[in-house]
């Protein structure tokens, strides 16, 4: 390449890294990938030793990516976080995607030390990095990666995630610092982004993005309730003095901190790729996201020999695992209706094989997703697997793309009955709005009203399909209404079958009343949020007489979903639905039989606030186990507030001024019969054994 082009490309290479890198640090929005930054990342590096003159200490190739936000500026998100200095910079580690390169190192790593030695080999986990200091057995600090120089002081969040520990225990040393990773497992990330989507909130794109984001919240309250959790992998060989990094690791966890138990020692390159094939398929069943593994030279004086560039260790080395890829034709586009009416187009592909299932449909998202893609009719697409799970497509290959191929045109009428489609302003999507009558749209309805998480009724998609067609079923209460003799009369049905799905009928009278709310399908109204409103309200007489400012107040229910559930029950159609399945025996209460541990709590309405020594969800299912109901708001009709650490100053001014008393989690747990301290411990230890 000549002089001139390369300076311009490092240059333009500078600022697309220095971009992407405050996408992926600082607002926790990445738009490319890891491979793709991690690419481009190489080509800089490749250029820079070429052309040695364009060289800056400024290149993003010398520095480690920074998450500090630059408050002088005003931060984006109004965060500030005291920044403090690490006592030891806190770096990055050199990656590669190529077992080659990981035999370069090690063969780099024997030419450079006349002594033999071993490597430790671990998971290299996907969350965000963390520095703890312990003095005198306790936590005095925790401080993000920062710049590597410096860190946010998120001490105050640390002490809300579990699996921390405030107070070592056995032979600690006076003072050490430890760093490792916090990280969101799959679950919690799971529920975290259906709140988002249903508060329409931009989801977290991978639990990475959401651990980071999370712990630097600024209310350690809300960071309790995300369900982060750390896993420890490194104790600077200045901070401590131990002979290798596994005695380290080993000492640490006697003390009782999280140290993955993962790592394995291995001898030589062929232990090595064994380990990495190994965890390459195993990685999936773990609970958390890992994106490579980590190869360190165990012994201390091997690691002081190697030493540190500007951005990382020449003792250690990451191995990232390629996200699966499978380059495959569309075959053609369906254009699916589902039950609230959105229009999501989906390519049907010629089968493939991607991480072990066959893949032969993926969605398209919507219409600008498919033009952002420019995806033309028969194009071969990557396919890749998004979060390990949902098929989705990457990228078009447009070396494959055949003369004179056409964009696809997205429907202007809804492919199942022909109502002109709608866009509103600020949706991404198309929407047939003939909700009443558009056949996808009904049958959708009635499969989410039987489907498992809400009345688990034995109907599946051509049940459903027949019911429909025979005009035997147009609302869930219709299928209350089928006798034994019309269901036996339907082809291919006999007397089993129908008393089968009659059972499975009077079964459904039994769900409680939080998922016969989910089962309507309110628009908006997922799993958590039916729960949280049917806990808040108590019955659907309450939740139908409540205005929009009170289904504000619902934990978990933001501005959309209010106005969703308070325009569902406006209209006359949906309340004389709800009298009808109320007639059939459905629950529309706290009726519903519990397994109740006491009555101690009968008839309170009790407001919980602040972080407890479980989480708030399990605090919440004690109350009722014992009898007695959560509510979101004080009011006159409050007993008491259970008050955690650091309680909301709005609800605790309110109990003053109307007299609610005020009960610690130790006085509130007096209240209840006395094994019930000793069942709290056991969950304490199930959430920490995680
Ligand atoms: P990295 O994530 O590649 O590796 C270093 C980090 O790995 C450490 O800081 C530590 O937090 C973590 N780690 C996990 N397990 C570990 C273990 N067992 N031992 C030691 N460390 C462990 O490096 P980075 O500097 O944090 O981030 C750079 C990477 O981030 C890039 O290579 C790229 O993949 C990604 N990135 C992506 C974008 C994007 O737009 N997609 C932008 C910037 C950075």
């Amino acid at each position: 390449m000549e002089k001139a082009a390369a300076h311009s490309r490092i240059l333009e290479l500078r600022s697309i890294l220095e971009e992407n890198s405050r996408l992926y640090y600082v607002d926790n929005a990445p738009r490319m990938s890891d491979y793709e930054y991690d690419q481009l990342m190489h080509e800089l590096e490749a250029l820079e030793a070429d052309f040695p003159e364009f060289a800056s200490d400024d290149s993003p190739t010398r520095r480690v990516g920074s998450d500090l936000e630059d408050n002088a500026a005003g931060s984006p998100s109004g965060r500030e976080f005291v920044q403090r200095p690490h006592r030891y910079p806190m770096l990055s580690l050199g990656n590669t995607y190529s077992i080659e390169e990981v035999e370069e190192f090690s063969a780099r790593a024997d030419k450079a030390l006349d002594m033999s030695f071993t490597y430790c080999c671990e998971l290299k986990f996907d969350g965000t990095a963390i520095c703890l200091t312990y003095r005198k057995g306790k936590l005095v600090q925790a401080l993000t990666r920062g710049d590597g120089i410096v860190g946010d002081d998120v001490t105050q969040n640390a002490f809300r995630i579990s699996n921390i520990p405030r107070q070592l225990k056995g032979d600690y040393p006076e003072e050490f610092e430890i760093r490792g990773e916090v990280l969101m497992p799959f679950e919690a990330f799971d529920h975290l982004n259906e709140l988002r989507v249903l508060d329409e909130e931009q989801p977290f794109a991978n639990p990475r993005n959401a651990a980071s984001g999370s712990l630097k919240l600024l209310n350690p309250d809300e960071v309790a309730g995300r369900g982060l959790w750390c896993t420890l992998y490194h104790i600077p060989a200045q901070s401590l003095d131990f002979e290798s990094h596994d005695q380290a690791l080993r000492a640490a966890a006697s003390w009782g901190l999280p140290v993955s138990e993962h790592r394995r020692l291995c001898r030589n390159i062929a232990e090595i790729k064994e380990y990495i094939d190994y965890w390459d398929v195993e990685r999936k069943n773990l609970p958390f996201a890992t994106d490579g593994v980590v190869i360190k030279i165990n012994e201390m004086a091997c690691q002081r020999a190697l030493g540190y560039t500007s951005k990382s260790p020449r003792w250690a080395v990451a191995y990232k695992f390629k996200a699966e890829q499978a380059l495959t034709p569309i075959l053609s586009i369906d254009y699916q209706v589902g039950r609230t009416g959105a229009i999501t187009p989906v390519a049907n592909l010629e089968p493939v094989l991607l991480s072990g299932t066959i893949v032969k449909r993926a969605t398209l998202v919507n219409e600008d997703q498919m033009r952002m893609l420019d995806i033309h009719e028969g194009d071969s697409v990557y396919v890749e697997k998004g979060g390990e799970i949902i098929p989705k497509i990457t990228a078009v290959e447009p070396s494959r793309r055949k003369p004179g191929a056409k964009l696809p045109a997205f429907p202007s009428v809804c492919p199942d009955c022909g109502t002109p489609l709608v866009r509103e302003e600020d949706e991404a999507k198309w929407f047939c709005p003939n909700s009443d009558g558009c056949p996808m749209q009904i049958k959708g309805e009635l499969l989410h009203f039987t489907g498992r998480k809400a009345m688990d009724i034995l109907a599946g998609e051509a049940t459903v399909d027949q019911l429909f067609t025979l005009g035997l079923a147009r609302t869930p209460a219709d299928l209350y209404d089928l006798s034994l003799h019309q269901l036996m009369a339907l082809e291919g049905w006999r007397e089993k079958s129908a008393m089968r799905f009659r059972a499975s009928l009077d079964k459904s009278k039994e769900v409680p009343f939080e998922r016969v709310l989910f089962a309507l399908g309110i628009r908006y109204v997922g799993e958590t949020t039916a729960k949280a409103v049917a806990r808040y309200f108590g019955d659907i007489d309450s939740l139908i007489a409540a205005s929009e400012e009170q289904l504000k107040e619902v934990p978990d229910v933001g501005d959309v979903s209010a106005a969703s559930i308070y325009s569902y029950f406006k209209d006359e159609r949906h309340l004389i639905e709800i009298q009808r399945l109320k007639a059939h025996g459905l629950h529309f209460g706290a009726e519903t039989p519990s397994e109740n541990l006491s009555d101690a709590l009968a008839g309170k309405s009790i407001v919980i606030s602040g972080t407890f020594s479980i989480s708030r969800d399990d605090m919440k299912a004690l109350i009722e186990k014992h009898g007695g109901k959560n509510s979101g708001s004080i009011s006159g009709k409050t007993s008491f507030l259970l008050a955690g650490e650091k309680p909301g100053p709005e609800k605790l001014r309110k109990c003053a001024q109307l007299d609610v008393p005020i009960l610690s989690e130790e006085d509130f747990l007096k209240l209840l019969p006395a094994d019930e301290q000793g069942a709290k411990d056991d969950k304490v230890e199930q959430l920490s054994l995680f």
